[in-house]
């Protein structure tokens, strides 16, 4: 079972993702908790060079490139192993991030990315997506208030480039209902959990 955790900044994927993978574990399921980009290390080298505070400089298309062969490496090398045994996967972002964030919000074309994408995974999909749904304000006062939060060069962001994050995953949301389940991410982190539990759950 192959689940990704979408949203924008403050959504509390991370933390949910945490703790769904803890209470998996518990139960013996065999689990793997992962994010994006990164996850392998190869694909860590390149998330490093993705977020390096130092550079503002990165050409976008050169970006999506970057996030496709971190995908790539990470998809082959940890999450398609896992699937194979049986277990199941939790991974922090995937192909509907970089459709949002570079094929939208960096406008590259969305099209353009899908397509990349598809090199990059040979059309692997997840079998569920949660997508946690926030309002920009609200997510970004979320981080503010979150001090340990790692910091990075894509943070610095307007609210204008994270109303059209999350404009473009709601749309995405809309094509594919059956497999991105929205999640109202602006209600206290309990009830975010619970839901996003309940969804996993039934797919179990
Ligand atoms: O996963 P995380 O929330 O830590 O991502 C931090 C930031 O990285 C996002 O807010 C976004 O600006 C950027 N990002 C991106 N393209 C992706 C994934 C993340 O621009 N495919
Ligand atoms: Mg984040």
């Amino acid at each position: 079972l192959f689940i990704t955790f979408e949203g924008g900044e403050g959504a509390g994927k991370t933390t949910v993702l945490r703790t769904l993978a803890e209470k998996l574990q518990k139960e013996g399921r065999p689990v793997l908790a992962t994010r994006e980009p990164g996850g392998s290390y190869i694909a860590e080298k390149i998330r490093e060079v993705i977020l390096d505070p130092a550079h503002t400089e990165m050409d976008a298309r050169t970006e999506a490139l970057l996030y496709a062969a971190a995908r790539r490496q990470h998809l082959v090398e940890k999450v398609l192993p896992h699937l194979e045994k049986g277990g199941i996967v939790l991974c922090d972002r995937f192909v509907d991030s970089s459709i949002v964030y570079q094929g939208f919000a960096r406008k590259i074309g969305v099209e353009a990315v899908r397509e990349l994408n598809m090199f990059a995974t040979e059309g692997r999909q997840p079998d569920v997506t949660l997508y946690f749904d926030i309002s920009p304000e609200d997510g970004l006062k979320r981080i503010g208030d979150n001090k340990g939060r790692e910091f990075n060069r894509l943070d610095r962001e307007s609210l204008a480039f994270h109303e059209q994050v999350r404009n473009m995953y709601l749309q995405l949301q809309r094509e594919e209902p059956e497999r991105i389940q929205l999640i109202d991410a602006g209600r206290s982190l309990e009830e975010v959990t619970d839901t996003a539990w309940k969804v996993i759950a039934e797919k179990l």
